[in-house]
């Protein structure tokens, strides 16, 4: 099977970070390994492109295509200009990789109208099928079925990958070649600017970083006592999450949702407070190392993918971890 040539939206971690952030990680290493001893490249938008150049070499790129833009320039607009500039003088690769992010949305939504190729977006896997072509599977229904889809004829193939699909692993390669990305003509688009970010405060871990996360549901009760589950994070080194319903009943913000329309976290360890386990949550953890629930209803879907159950109510068993751990 010959050999294929894919690049990676790599995307720092913030606008101020010279970090690649997980996605980007993650990305390089599904490349490695679909690349069948072809080459894989990197193309980033930002500040600085030389500790990313560093990091992503790191993790097995060969080159990193460097856009030049400051810190209030919208990725999308400028990186799907560049990009189709760079295919059209000098060909495009087989596949193109974007991780589920605003703006690796943006920017492969936009570069499909322009290529006026389609995107398969959603992908949790890419599978190599017999005859030697690539297939994006997407979970449907809340994760409860699969569908495999792979281009009839598109160059270059374009996935829109989830968080947390595949394990970053550093390789130990050396430093990608920094090569500038020209800019394309972004158009009346490229006139947008960033006016203003708004960060969440927080302290801890982020949580879909988390080795522990700890997520309570609407079983704790009202919106007071997800104090217990934010201090059970606290103690563990982790951070908090939540369920939808519990977000829609404004106890805590979005940023803390956990699920198909939240965010998809795989720590070492998920701890399940009050939560019953619909199928739109579980998509968002269930590939968790551990997990541990607590649901005073036995027959709790939760339960079925828990590792750990303990069957009981939460505002009794939540105040006997903290105690013990504090006592520790
Ligand atoms: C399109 C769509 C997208 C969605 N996206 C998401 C998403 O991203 N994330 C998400 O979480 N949900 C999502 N939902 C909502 C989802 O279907 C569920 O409604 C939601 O996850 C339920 O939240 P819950 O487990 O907190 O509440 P419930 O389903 O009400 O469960 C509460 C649980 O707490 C238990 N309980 C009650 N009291 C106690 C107690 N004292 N001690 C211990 N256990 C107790 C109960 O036995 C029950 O199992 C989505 C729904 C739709 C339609």
């Amino acid at each position: 099977m010959s050999a294929r040539r894919i690049q990676v939206h790599a995307e720092f971690a913030a606008p101020d970070s010279a970090s690649l952030s997980p996605i980007s990680l993650e990305l390089l290493a599904a490349a490695r390994s679909l690349a069948r001893g072809g080459r894989v490249e990197a193309f980033a938008v930002g500040v600085s492109g030389d500790a990313a150049a560093v990091e992503a070499g790191a993790h097995g790129a060969a080159v990193l295509r460097h856009l030049a833009a400051d810190a209030e320039t919208m990725a999308g607009p400028v990186l799907s200009a560049a990009l189709s500039k760079l295919f059209a003088d000098e060909g495009a690769p087989d596949v193109l990789l974007f991780g589920t992010t605003y703006d690796g949305r943006d920017a492969a939504g936009r570069l499909s109208a322009r290529l006026d190729v389609p995107v398969i977006t959603n992908v949790t896997e890419l599978q190599e099928l017999e005859d030697g072509s690539l297939a994006g599977v997407e979970p449907i229904f809340g994760g409860t079925l699969n569908v495999t889809t792979r281009f009839a004829d598109a160059r270059p193939q374009i996935f829109l990958v989830r968080p947390k699909s595949f394990t970053p692993e550093a390789i130990g390669g050396a430093a990608a070649e920094l090569v500038a990305l020209a800019p394309g003509d972004a158009g009346e688009s490229g006139v947008a600017r960033i006016v203003g970010r708004q960060v969440a405060e927080g302290t801890g871990p982020k949580l879909d970083e988390a080795g522990v996360v700890v997520s309570g549901g609407r079983g704790l009760g009202e919106a007071g006592n997800f104090s217990l589950v934010s201090e059970l994070a606290e103690l563990l080194g982790g951070a908090s999450g939540a369920t939808r319903a519990i977000v829609d009943a404004g106890w805590v913000p979005y940023s803390y949702q956990v699920g198909q329309t939240g965010k998809v976290v795989k720590p070492d360890v998920y701890i399940a407070c009050g939560i019953s386990g619909a199928t739109q949550h579980l998509v968002g953890m269930k590939n968790s190392k551990t997990i541990v629930a607590v649901n005073k209803d036995p027959d709790a879907p939760i339960f079925g993918v828990a590792d750990l159950g303990i069957v009981g109510d939460v505002h009794k068993v939540l105040p006997r971890l903290i105690e013990t751990l504090k006592a520790r």
